[in-house]
């Protein structure tokens, strides 16, 4: 089994790698969402892997950005998708799929291992990184928050948490505490758009901003694209 598939180079690199391992097909490989990062590597899985599931909207985005790319015949797209949840057994292991709305885009699954409890949050979760908020795919901060809150209800404080990217110096696994922090992250994003934006801001002058106050772990480039999104998420332009 396979939680994303990065790009073409590096999917290839993988399958070679674990063909050493064992001569078995592929039994899933599974999207967590449609970005480029994290499923354009699927085409190296054509013929050698049984099923492909993903949450519905993260198919229909993989297709939308392939017809904008023209690059329609380099994909392999999910073949089981799924509206709410996702489960299936594998040998010992029992593997559920969640999605509790826009997010990161409008279809971002949690990839629960149940036996071994651990969650794979794809770009559900930036470790101390700036996230990127896809709006054109139907990104929400303010629904980010929530969806956040849902896992932190559904798992426990023994899951260990597997996260799409983390910042410089910061690990790509973690705990519930992790979660706690990067909600908290998002609030203060919405909160510190909002004062800029009563205190009479122009969105060019509040991009300039450097940090989120309240959230200093989160440091580095990028901090343009929640603050971006947020304004236009509490604008509507
Ligand atoms: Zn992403
Ligand atoms: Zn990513």
């Amino acid at each position: 089994m396979v939680v994303d598939s990065q790009f073409p180079d590096q999917s290839k690199h993988l399958i070679d790698e674990l063909k050493k391992r064992s001569e078995k097909l592929f039994k899933l490989l599974i999207n967590t969402h449609h970005h480029s990062d994290h499923s354009s590597g699927n085409i190296s899985f054509k013929g050698i892997v049984e099923h492909v599931p993903a949450h519905e909207n993260s198919k229909k985005n993989q297709e939308n950005a392939a017809k904008q790319n023209k690059s329609e015949d380099k994909q392999l797209y999910p073949d089981q998708t799924y509206t709410n949840t996702w489960c299936q057994k594998a040998g010992k292991e029992r593997i559920c799929l969640y999605y509790y709305g826009a997010a990161h885009t409008n279809g971002d699954s949690f990839i629960h291992f149940e036996h071994a409890n651990i969650v794979h949050c794809g770009d559900l979760l930036f470790n101390r990184r700036h996230p990127y908020v896809d709006r054109g795919a139907g990104a929400n901060i303010k629904s980010w928050m929530e969806v956040l809150n849902k896992a932190l209800n559904k798992f426990d404080e023994e899951t260990i948490y597997v996260f799409g990217h983390a910042g410089n110096g910061y690990k790509i696994t973690g705990t519930s505490d992790d979660l706690h922090k990067f909600r908290d992250y998002l609030g203060n994003v919405l909160k510190f758009t909002e004062t800029e934006i009563k205190a009479g801001k122009t969105k060019e002058e509040f991009l300039k901003a450097t940090a989120v106050p309240g959230s200093d772990e989160w440091k580095g480039d990028g901090i343009q694209r929640p603050l971006g999104a947020a304004w236009e998420e509490l604008t509507g332009k």
